[in-house]
């Protein structure tokens, strides 16, 4: 059965995908009532609750009175480049994931360096360690190209959360920044946690380690200072989120079944435009293996085209906007 969907009934299909926030499908009929254990929070004081709840917090805002040269926004266009890592770490290869990774190589991320190249813009590509390996002529084919930028992305893709063991993930911390920084003939300086997924250490491990910022939380739409158990880390916080992530709409079971991507760029779009609006930071997140096909690319060098059509804008590397705001007046 196909599961193309006409643009006119987008938010309908949405619905019935189960794809909206809160769309839950309603059931009249009883449900057994979940146990106690359910809920361990129902056990916990409010002292416990708050520990938990500011582990990791917002510290100081980081929104500048205004941008380099004037501008009105700044623009951060990222690419996480997960390649096959994810399937690799998992032990689940098979030729569909095997061979997406490697479209990530081959078409995906050298249609988007075309892409920017054309439109003269820079963004920062987050690479796993062991990606960066099996297909080391990535990095020199993204130093080649325009003032771009190199993060972290973990070593395997290894979801840090699920791995759960802090001296085994210092160890791989290690091992990445040391691969990295082989291969890119310099320290990282950004830090993307694989599936976005902070374990309780994580924080601490990569302020200890000199990364400038991290890119993974979504506590707010401006830069801001990262606390951990209320101690300001000294690590500047490029807030993300699902909204602007292309894995959200085109990623897993739902990978192909968007009827447009013309859909999608309006919700780029829109973000853009109340950024604009506000003054403030636009944080784009997408991935080869996803943007990076004929459709999709098309789309997003629409999008950057609409943009540079306004005075003001700051194209940055994440870099630049986490090194800006560290120095420039903030309020707040
Ligand atoms: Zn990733």
């Amino acid at each position: 059965m196909s599961h193309r969907i006409s643009a006119g009934s987008g938010v309908l299909a949405l619905l019935s995908l189960g794809l909206l926030a809160g769309c839950t499908p309603s059931t009249n009929a009883p449900r057994p009532a979940p146990a106690e254990s359910a809920f361990p929070g129902l056990n916990l004081g409010l002292d416990q609750l708050k520990n938990r709840y500011q582990h990791m917090y917002v510290g100081k805002r980081l929104r500048p009175k205004k941008w380099p040269n004037g501008a009105r926004v700044a623009v951060a266009l990222s690419f996480d480049i997960d390649n096959s890592t994810v399937p690799l770490s998992r032990g689940t290869p098979g030729s569909e994931p095997m061979t997406t990774g490697q479209y990530s190589a081959f078409d995906g991320l050298p249609r988007i360096l075309r892409l920017l190249d054309r439109q003269n813009v820079p963004a920062s590509f987050f690479i796993p360690a062991v990606s960066a390996e099996l297909n080391p002529e990535m990095i020199p084919a993204i130093q080649s190209k325009g003032p771009h930028e190199i993060g972290m992305h973990g070593w395997i893709h290894e979801n840090l959360v699920d791995l759960n063991d802090e001296a085994r993930e210092q160890q791989l911390l290690n091992q990445a920044i040391e691969v990295m920084t082989r291969m890119m003939g310099k320290k990282p300086v950004g830090f993307r946690a694989p599936s976005w997924a902070l374990s309780p250490w994580t924080m601490k491990q990569v302020a200890a380690a000199g990364i400038l910022y991290d890119s993974s939380l979504m506590s707010s739409d401006d830069a801001y200072d990262v606390l951990l158990d209320g101690q300001s880390t000294g690590v500047v916080e490029l807030p993300i989120g699902r909204i602007l992530d292309d894995y959200a709409y085109y990623g897993g079971s739902s990978d192909g079944s968007m009827p447009s991507p013309e859909m999608v760029d309006r919700v780029y779009r829109d973000e853009f435009d109340v950024a604009y609006a506000e003054g403030g930071l636009y944080v784009l997140t997408m991935h080869p293996h996803i943007t990076g096909h004929r459709s999709r690319a098309l789309w997003l060098e629409k999008l950057i085209a609409y943009m540079k059509t306004k005075p003001g804008v700051w194209f940055a590397t994440h870099e630049d906007v986490a090194r800006y705001v560290k120095t420039a007046a903030t309020v707040e």
